[in-house]
């Protein structure tokens, strides 16, 4: 089923957009019409990504930046070099880059439970934070902030103290952003992924998977694309009266 073309002449920006759900956001933005920026850490797998983009309408021009989205610096030097670039900024952003570092609470060190904080949440405020800023300044009439949370973050999950937190925060962050930014036409959403098959799953032992899956009323774990097929709606004037909402996109794991 070919894709409907939601986002002709946006600019995106995706971090995490070198792997799993970030590069399938980065993927269906493509498809939409949209221009894409892949932005991750890790420049190579980044550069895949870019690789795989479709091309198919005037003025889509896609581009990889690197970026340490913990590091308020390496996030402002990201926007900036994507305004250089593109002469505006993103009006689309997802937060996608995120880690994990798991241990039973009673065992953790504290600076896993700070490193997760701090890509997980922190490098979603600064990325909401710079984003939000450069639009504001530019008078830009509308953008959509997407950002990525967990179903953990509100069942919690036994191992992920440090990250079940982060995305506890992430959704407070979104919420509130959305409210403080509703009168510069900025939305603000969060997905929130059940168990989705990237990277990140493969080292959950395939026990625990087995397990999860069996619990899952759809029977099965989810794709990254299904991940981005909620972001680009949300990214897309289809959700315009849409802010401060969490979608779930988990199979039904954990509903009521
Ligand atoms: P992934 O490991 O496949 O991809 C994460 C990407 O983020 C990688 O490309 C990595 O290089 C990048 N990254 C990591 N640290 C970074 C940093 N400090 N700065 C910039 N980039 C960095 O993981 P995924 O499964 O695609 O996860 C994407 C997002 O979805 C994460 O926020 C994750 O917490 C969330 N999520 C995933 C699942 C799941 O089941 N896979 C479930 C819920 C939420």
């Amino acid at each position: 089923m070919a894709a409907p073309l939601r986002l002709l002449s946006r600019l995106t920006v995706v971090t995490g957009g070198g792997s799993g759900i970030g590069r399938a956001v980065c993927q269906r933005f493509a498809a939409e019409g949209a221009s894409v920026v892949v932005a991750d850490v890790n420049e190579d797998s980044a550069n895949e990504t870019l690789q795989s983009l479709p091309r198919d309408y005037r003025g889509q021009k896609h581009s990889v930046v690197g970026v340490e989205v913990s590091s308020k610096e390496s996030v402002e030097r990201m926007v900036t070099t994507i305004q250089r670039g593109y002469f505006q900024p993103p009006s689309v952003c997802v937060s996608a880059a995120g880690i994990t570092r798991d241990e039973f609470l009673l065992k953790m060190e504290e600076g896993d439970f700070d490193r997760v904080v701090q890509v997980n949440l922190k490098g979603t405020f600064l990325l909401t934070q710079a984003v939000s800023r450069a639009l504001v300044a530019s008078g830009s009439p509308k953008g959509s902030i997407i950002t990525v949370g967990s179903i953990v973050g509100k069942v919690g999950n036994i191992g992920q103290v440090n990250y079940s937190a982060s995305k506890a925060g992430v959704e407070g962050l979104t919420r509130t952003a959305a409210k403080e930014l509703s009168r510069f036409g900025i939305r603000c959403n969060c997905v929130l992924p059940g168990f989705i098959t990237t990277p990140m799953t493969e080292k959950v032992p395939e026990k625990v998977i087995n397990m999860i899956t069996s619990m899952i009323p759809l029977g099965r774990l989810g794709q990254p694309a299904e991940v981005a097929d909620a972001c680009a709606f949300l990214a897309s004037d289809d959700s315009r009266y849409i802010t401060g909402v969490s979608i779930e996109v988990t199979g039904g794991l954990f509903i009521g």
